[in-house]
Order: C-alpha cells, then sequence, then structure tokens
C-alpha cells in the first residue's frame, strides 16, 4: 500500500480513504449482482471520499459507469477525468438533477447522460441537442412509487411518445430507463412488498415505452440495497453507493463486516491537548457533561464545522491510540472546532502530592479514530449515526471540505481490472472523442 496523494496541509484532521476497499467492495458487490454492470455512484464527492480518485478506482475495478445527482457534479467529474486522460467511452456518467434552463449545451458537449422525467426535460434537451448538433443520450426515468424524481402512470404515455418523435428526429439517443427503489433496505413483509410494486410498475413503464417504440439498451433500478437483497431488481446495471464505500445501507438488517464490506474512510486527527481535571469538572459548552472524579481528557481538533454532527455530544465512539489503545467517548458538546474526550480516572500517586497523577495514558500527538475499519478496532461510521440519530449515508456525506481526504492507493486494484468485462460501456461514437492528449483509461496496466 502506498500514499498517493498527501495533502500538504497544516490542518490537523485527515480523513484517510483507501481506494483499495472501494475495489474490493465494488467486487464483493458483482458477487450479489454477477449479471449486472455496475454504476459506481459518486455523487456528493463520493459520499465525501474524494470523488476524482474514487471514480478512477472504480473505473479500474471494473465499474462501467459513473453517476452523480447533480449536473454540476458531472461536468466537474469530466473536467477532472478529461485531464486525467481517461477516455470518455470509458467513462459514462450520468446525471440524474438539473434545473430548468441548465446548461444542456455544456452537459452534450461534455458527453453526459441526462436523465428524463419530464416533457420540459426533454423539450429541454432537444434544443440543446439542436443547437450544439450533438444527440442527446437519455435516461427515461419512471416513477415506481417513490414520488420523487420520475415519470408518473398518467404522464409517462405522452412522454415515451415524445421521446419516440426526438429519437426519430436524431435528438436523443435513448441509452435507459431507469428508476429507484424507496424501501429496497426494508425486509419486513410490508417493505418487500413495496419493492415488488416497484418491480411491477418499472415493468408496466417498460411495456409503455416499447408500447410507443422506446427500446431503452440499458434498464436500471437497484441501488445498493438493491443489489443485496432484491436479485429480481437487477436488471442490466446496478447502482452501487454506499456498499462501495464499505457501509451497509440498513446496519440492522446486516452489518457491512458481515456482507463482507469494508469502510474506505478513517476520519482521524492528533490530540491537541491530554489533561488532568478535578472531580466534578464542567467539560464544553453548558458543562452537559462533569467528570466523575479527577480524570484524563483529550482534545480532538474536529468540530461541527468540520461535519461532525453535534448531536453526537456527550457519546460518539473515539479509539485513542495512546501507548494502550483506549476505546472512549465524546464527552460533554461537540464545538465548531473541537471536542473532548474522556480519557479515564486520573489516580493519586501515592504519596507525591505535587504530581498527584500516574503516568498519562496518552500524549498530544496520539491518534484519535473517529471512526474507519471496525475489523481493526475503530469505531464504525454506524456507530457515529447511532449516538446521532441518524444514518451512516449522512456521517460520511457531511465530512467538511477543510479536512483534507488522503487517498491511499493499491495496485491490486489495477490488476484485478483486466480480469473484468465493461458489459454496458458507452459504445455511442459521438462520446467516443478521447479527450487531449488521452490515454486508455488504465495507464498502469500499458505499462505492464
Ligand atoms: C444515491 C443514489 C444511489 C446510490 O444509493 P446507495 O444506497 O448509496 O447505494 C443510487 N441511485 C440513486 C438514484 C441515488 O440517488
Amino acid at each position: 500500500m502506498m500514499l498517493e496523494t498527501t495533502p500538504d496541509s497544516p490542518y490537523p484532521g485527515r480523513a484517510i480513504v483507501d481506494l483499495g476497499a472501494i475495489g474490493e467492495n465494488l467486487e464483493v458487490l458483482r458477487g450479489f449482482a454477477p449479471g449486472a454492470a455496475q454504476m459506481a455512484v459518486v455523487k456528493a464527492d463520493a459520499y465525501g471520499h474524494g470523488i476524482l480518485p474514487v471514480a478512477t478506482a472504480a473505473l479500474r475495478a471494473g465499474a462501467a459507469w459513473l453517476g452523480v445527482a447533480q449536473l454540476a457534479e458531472a461536468r466537474a467529474l469530466r473536467e477532472g477525468l478529461d485531464a486525467a486522460g481517461i477516455d470518455r467511452s470509458a467513462a459514462p456518467i450520468l446525471a440524474w438533477i438539473a434545473p430548468s434552463g441548465a446548461d444542456w449545451a455544456g452537459a452534450l458537449e461534455a458527453c453526459i447522460d441526462l436523465s428524463v422525467s419530464w416533457t420540459w426535460v426533454l423539450a429541454e434537451i432537444c434544443a440543446a441537442a439542436r443547437d450544439t448538433g450533438i444527440r442527446a443520450r437519455i435516461h427515461v426515468k419512471i416513477d415506481t412509487g417513490m414520488s420523487r424524481a420520475g415519470s408518473t402512470r398518467a404522464d409517462l404515455p405522452a412522454l415515451a411518445a415524445a421521446v419516440r418523435m426526438a429519437e426519430e428526429e436524431g435528438l436523443v439517443e435513448v441509452v435507459g430507463a431507469w428508476s429507484h427503489l424507496s424501501r429496497g433496505d426494508d425486509l419486513s413483509e410490508e417493505g418487500r412488498a413495496s419493492t415488488a410494486a416497484h418491480v411491477e410498475i418499472f415493468e408496466r413503464g417498460l411495456k409503455t415505452l416499447a408500447d410507443a417504440g422506446v427500446e431503452p439498451r440499458i434498464r436500471h433500478l437497484s441501488a445498493t440495497s438493491g443489489i443485496l437483497w432484491h436479485p429480481e431488481a437487477h436488471y442490466d446495471m446496478v447502482r452501487a453507493g454506499i456498499g462501495m464505500y464499505g457501509l451497509s445501507p440498513d446496519p440492522l438488517t446486516a452489518s457491512g463486516a458481515s456482507l463482507g464490506l469494508r469502510p474506505a474512510m478513517t476520519l482521524q486527527a492528533p490530540l491537541t491537548s491530554v489533561k488532568v481535571v478535578e472531580g466534578g469538572a464542567p467539560a464544553s459548552y453548558g458543562g452537559t457533561w462533569r467528570a466523575p472524579g479527577r480524570r484524563w481528557l483529550g482534545l480532538v481538533p474536529l468540530g461541527y464545522a468540520d461535519g461532525i454532527l453535534r448531536a453526537g455530544s456527550n457519546g460518539a465512539p473515539v479509539l485513542v491510540e495512546g501507548p494502550e489503545a483506549i476505546t472512549t467517548r465524546v464527552v460533554g458538546r461537540i464545538c465548531m472546532d473541537q471536542f473532548i474526550v474522556d480519557l479515564g480516572p486520573a489516580e493519586d500517586a501515592p504519596g507525591a502530592p505535587s504530581a498527584r497523577s500516574g503516568p498519562a495514558p496518552a500524549k498530544v500527538g496520539d491518534t484519535a479514530i473517529l471512526f474507519g475499519d471496525p475489523a481493526k478496532g475503530a469505531p464504525s461510521a454506524d456507530d457515529w449515526a447511532q449516538a446521532a440519530g441518524t444514518i451512516n449515508y449522512e456521517i460520511v456525506t457531511r465530512l467538511g471540505d477543510r479536512v483534507p481526504r488522503v487517498h491511499l492507493s493499491d495496485r491490486r486494484v489495477a490488476e484485478r481490472a483486466e480480469a473484468v468485462e465493461d458489459s454496458a460501456a458507452c459504445e455511442n461514437s459521438e462520446c467516443a472523442a478521447p479527450a487531449e492528449g488521452a490515454r486508455s483509461r488504465a495507464p498502469e496496466k500499458e505499462a505492464r
């Protein structure tokens, strides 16, 4: 394992992201959905992990597609991939959120696949296709029961007809048809019934499209929960988000470890203070915790401005790597830039009133790990989610911009990529134009 990027930052906190874990997790997920191509979902800065390194690692590890929510994210991602010399045809990107009046022409020029839920979107995209002379690559989204994006049963026939016309005019290519499960992680009878209904409505939508003469190449419905728990919803491609980062979409249904997933991110910071306070001393704003007797306290330079949820005050777990590992908790309220951890009782050293405390359990500079790989004794993002009353998704995606990401790469990822076929890779010649100075998408492979 080697350090790929070491941000030259004086900022003390670090999110260490193991890109080897990204590749391994994709391989684990491939085992659950062996017949489907993989889209690596890298929205929200790759769930806080750093979009470009993660996207590149995912492609090397065999992901055929990249998915982001916002069009702006897709544009930035394309720019980064182009600059890295990654061939556009080897890295199709789907974006599914854009407002009316978005820069559709720019999206087409950047070869970004666009989601179409409504006829107004189609009209705007068609106008851009006419202006630029670039055929738009679209994925028709069907509302299968989430009432978020997607065409409803009532609206779909008109949308299908409009898509067919646009296709005949050469303005669009229908690459995909897709939707999203709202209760894929819910394995109760009711949850399973919901997923079954999603699949049924999806099928009906595909039929509506087919009746209008629209035949999408790639049908996709499943995110991680669908990959893990609903093989009937795999179709041609699956969209791997949280599982790729090594976390379970529902730790109560199955822990990440039990699924064979390994968290890619370790969030850590060096202690900036280690000191003894007297019994009864209040800690942090509001004094919501008081030391039960003389106590060693450590200070960690990460706070809610870094996305460390304040709801984790008084309870979220931390591992301090002192001479001996100390499994401990946040005490008192999490502040904007720092929080306090309990390091245990400070024993009176017998007969030495001037140096009343025994040896310190940790020292300034020792590493405090907020979350990481539980197999290595670290608390997990799931533990933080539980302490803060939220989900692991929010723990990693909230991580603030000012925390440097350090990416560890693993050569095995590149080697594995050779064995994997990109079954649903973009074949549109309009997208095949390589970026300037483009190389193969996995330069490491060429070198060997
Ligand atoms: C975020 C998202 C995903 C990925 O979901 P995970 O549960 O993280 O795997 C897939 N599809 C859509 C539409 C999404 O918004």
